[in-house]
């Protein structure tokens, strides 16, 4: 599956020749011209990687770089920035840009940086995934041998139950909606009703939680989805 990267740049000569660049080059891209837009898109769509002008309408560049690392997310950034003394500020304030280009620039240097930070990104998150057991409270949840332990007690999910209980762990506290389960396990192109994920849901929780009336591991999230609660993580 492509890459997907987002590109906020209200300067539309930049933008247009960045966009036709990344696209030729097998990225599915995204524009946009403005930066609440933008950190919106970031949040809802999670791209892989994004190409972030430091001056735009609404929030700036810096403001979202901070705000999306304040929720957490490592989303890859690189920032485009127009004066030397912007890049100098880009560095010194260490907001969590993975990198920085000065305007004017070259689409080959981009391409290079943008095919370097998405290697980097790519072998941390396999890294991650690699990473031991998920634990929730009692709940031990181990990726690799696709095993689930309840206390010393191994409970049999299905291969979607697993992949549900997972999504959870890893984004442990996060609300996350019954279309981006939707997304992350069914996949974008499979044509289910958000329902499926209720129906999956109930069946993990019959399996995990101690009192259906009063589940203690699975949250609901009235009209959004579901978060794992966080008080058995300790995050
Ligand atoms: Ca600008």
């Amino acid at each position: 599956m492509s890459k997907k990267i987002l590109v906020i740049e209200d300067e539309p000569a930049i933008s247009m020749a960045v966009r036709d660049e990344l696209a030729f080059e097998g990225y599915t891209v995204d524009v946009t011209d403005d930066g609440d837009t933008g950190l919106e898109k970031i949040l809802e769509n999670r791209p892989d990687l994004v190409v972030l002008d430091l001056m735009l309408p609404g929030k700036s560049g810096f403001e979202i770089c901070r705000e999306v690392r304040e929720q957490g997310l490592k989303t890859p950034i690189i920032m485009l920035t127009a004066r030397t003394q912007d890049a100098d500020r880009v560095r010194g304030l260490d907001l969590g840009a993975d990198d920085y280009l000065v305007k004017p620039f070259s689409l080959a240097e981009l391409l290079a940086r943008v095919r370097a930070v998405l290697r980097r990104s790519g072998t941390e998150g396999q890294e991650t995934k690699g990473s031991g057991p998920l634990q929730a409270g009692d709940l031990q949840v181990d990726p690799r041998k696709h095993k689930v332990f309840k206390g010393a007690v191994e409970v049999n999910l299905t291969p979607i139950e697993f992949q549900l209980l997972e999504l959870l762990l890893r984004r442990a506290g996060e609300v996350i909606s019954r279309d981006e389960f939707l997304n992350q396990i069914w996949g974008e192109k499979v044509y289910v009703t958000p329902r499926v994920v209720d129906t999956h849901m109930a069946a993990l929780r019959k399996k995990i939680e101690n009192d259906l009336n009063e589940p203690s591991y699975v949250i609901s999230v009235h009209g959004v989805g579901y978060k794992l609660n966080e008080t058995l993580t300790g995050t």
